[in-house]
């Protein structure tokens, strides 16, 4: 392979980012927010319409309201809380309601565990509404119609080939870092040659796009997701917008119909099957995928990063994107970190360490679903390759009080498919067990996991600048509840610093002990790193109430204990009091790695 040409006008920047999807989008505004400037380079001139991922985790609605992007608008785009609240199985649209599971957790008792419960938004209007925040930085550039084509992984920087594709021009940009944001075939890391493991096949699945009025057929049936259970279709539709955008998810015998024997014709037939009743509407894409799951084994080669979405996930959990944007957010302080001399290189290992835990899992338990629930249409009786027989089958199976008992029962069984609390927000850094059960979330208090949520009343505005959350959209909840509902614990921690979290009673033991760590820091170092020290009892208090007490309980803040949170909001350790200032050095040296970065450490050493 030969070299990149470093050319006299090449283009500088500290970030590259391959690919403008909503990851690479989310990564440009964060590092942007973190005074770092990127590029992002984009293959295609305009977006596909097809409208993707439809929802946005507990979890990624948190990190973006870290960074400033409202959740309260975020929540005004997209399906409301009632339209998405069931995952409907049905016979067809307009046929037999079989059953109904909840669609992730939504009823209010969520909000004790996270300030912002799942919401359900086509993914062009998330992406349209990060890169609408693009323009305000000037530290971001967007080239559309650009093309990666290769680099070379120098050990000071990478130089990247990108190919103009209006003119063919091929230019280089030089950069300090370079990530791959470019999807699941991702060309940086097939240039690199990073492997993926995982399993290769298990169904070969095709998504039709279409557009239709589903409001009269769906009536009050209203639903996320409706399975149906049919022996043309044994898939499902996501109801992004019952009056327009409509995505046909099914799983099809190939030796029955070959990829390349799919046309609009065939597609119709089994939209129709899945409507059950005559409504128009076009169909505007079908492409066919195998339901497989692949992790790229390395997150980093040198100076290039990537993430999971540089993998294969199947959408049975929804957990794709936002495994995505969980890895940029991981990613995005590092990055700054790094560029801004607060962090070694090798705190950028850590990303990979964090994260590919996340992915292994997040990717077994969206396969885990994919197969119960295709093993469920099969229980279904819909798979005779006789088409009439296996109607025939269905219909008799769900007159019959004894097959409707096990059907009952098959759909029960996917209650875990449509709740991934836990693998939203209940990941520790560094413990690499897989949960037993993808529902079942406990908040812990210890380091790697996310700093537990409670809901807060701030003493002073100044502990944030972010606006107050609006839970009315729950409408169980009583004003007052609302009004208690406003700010979380998470506010507490910015995205541009450390956060020592403690009590009034031992408040001025720890402003001692981070004075006494800041006097030790290396020269340059101090005005450089941002602690800020956040005390419960003066800067805020938790509401009252059970949720206010598990925290209290959980921290163990009375004792005089601290919590140290990074900027992603996830505990970097646990003080025990008296704890003193060489333990809080400690940790930060060893997370951001200062001692390849500070060349003066012996004298730090020697008066600690
Ligand atoms: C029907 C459907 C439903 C889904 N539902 C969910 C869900 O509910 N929840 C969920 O979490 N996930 C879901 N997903 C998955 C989700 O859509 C993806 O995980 C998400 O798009 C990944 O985002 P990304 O930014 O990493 O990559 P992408 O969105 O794939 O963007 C990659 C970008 O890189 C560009 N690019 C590619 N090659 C180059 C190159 N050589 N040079 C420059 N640019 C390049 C591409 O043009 C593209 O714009 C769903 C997917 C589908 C198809």
């Amino acid at each position: 392979m030969f070299p990149v040409q470093d050319t006299l006008d090449r283009d500088d920047v500290p970030i590259l980012i391959i690919g403008s999807g909503p990851c690479g989008l989310l990564l440009a505004f964060m590092l942007a927010r973190l005074g770092v400037r990127s590029l992002i380079i984009e293959r295609y001139p305009t977006r596909l319409d097809a409208p993707k991922a439809h929802a946005l985790s507990p979890r990624s609605l948190e990190l973006c309201r870290q960074f400033g992007l409202d959740v309260n608008k975020i929540r005004n785009i997209g399906a409301t809380r009632e339209d998405a609240h069931w995952v409907n199985f049905v016979t067809s649209l307009s046929g037999k309601l079989i059953g109904r599971l909840p669609y992730e957790r939504m009823d209010a008792e969520v909000l004790n565990d996270t300030p912002t419960m799942i919401h359900n938004i086509p993914q062009p209007e998330f992406e349209d509404l990060i890169a609408r925040e693009l323009p305000n930085h000037d530290l971001v550039e967007v080239r559309k119609n650009h093309s990666f084509v290769r680099l070379e992984n120098r050990s000071d920087c990478v130089l990247a080939s990108i190919e103009d594709r209006s003119t063919q021009r091929v230019y280089t940009v030089r950069c300090t870092y370079l990530v791959g944001c470019d999807g699941a075939k991702s060309a940086v890391r097939r240039f690199l040659r990073i492997e993926s493991e995982g399993e290769d096949s298990y169904e070969t699945m095709m998504t039709i796009h279409i557009n239709a009025n589903m409001s009269p057929i769906i009536k009050e049936r209203v639903g996320m997701l409706h399975w149906v259970i049919d022996p043309e279709v044994s898939g499902f539709i996501i109801g992004y917008d019952l009056s327009g955008n409509q995505v046909l998810i099914c799983n099809f015998d190939s030796t029955k119909h070959p990829v390349e024997s799919w046309n609009e014709a065939l597609c119709r037939k089994v939209v129709n099957a899945a409507i059950g009743t005559n409504v128009p509407y076009d169909v505007l894409s079908y492409r066919p995928w195998i339901l497989s799951r692949k992790v790229a084994k390395a997150y980093r080669v040198n100076r290039v990063f990537f993430w999971r979405c540089c993998s294969s996930f199947p959408p049975t959990g929804g957990l794709g994107l936002n495994s995505g944007l969980g890895d940029v957010h991981n990613l995005a302080y590092k990055l700054a970190a790094v560029l801004h001399g607060l962090g070694g290189d090798s705190l950028l290992d850590s990303y990979e360490f964090d994260r590919r835990h996340v992915a292994m899992v997040n990717s077994q338990q969206s396969v885990k679903n994919g197969k119960q629930i295709f093993g469920l249409l099969k229980a279904f009786g819909t798979t005779d390759s006789n088409m009439e027989v296996a109607r025939r089958n269905l219909y008799r199976n769900i007159e019959d009080c004894h097959a409707m008992k096990d059907i009952n029962q098959g759909i029960e069984n996917q209650r875990e498919h449509f709740d991934n609390l836990d693998l939203h927000i209940g990941y520790i850094y560094g413990d690499h067990r897989i949960p037993e059960n993808a529902s079942i979330y406990r908040p812990v208090c210890i380091r790697g996991g996310r700093l537990p949520h409670a809901w807060i009343r701030l003493y002073s505005q100044e502990e944030t600048a972010l606006p107050p959350i609006d839970s009315s959209y729950v409408a169980e909840l009583s004003p007052e509840e609302v009004e208690m509902k406003r700010y979380s614990t998470l506010d507490l921690c910015t995205f541009d610093a450390f956060t020592l979290i403690a009590d009034r009673g031992t408040a001025l033991h720890w402003k001692r002990t981070l004075k006494e760590m800041c006097e030790c820091l290396p020269a340059g170092m101090s005005n450089k790193l941002k602690i800020r020290l956040v005390i419960r009892g003066s800067d805020f208090d938790l509401q009252p109430g059970k949720n206010g007490e598990d925290w209290v309980q959980l921290t163990k803040l009375y004792d005089g204990n601290a919590i140290l949170v990074r900027p992603d909001q996830h505990i970097l350790e646990c003080f025990t009091f008296p704890a003193g200032h060489s333990g809080l050095l400690k940790v930060l040296r060893e997370h951001l790695a200062w001692d390849t970065v500070v060349p003066d450490w012996h004298k730090v050493d020697s008066v600690l």
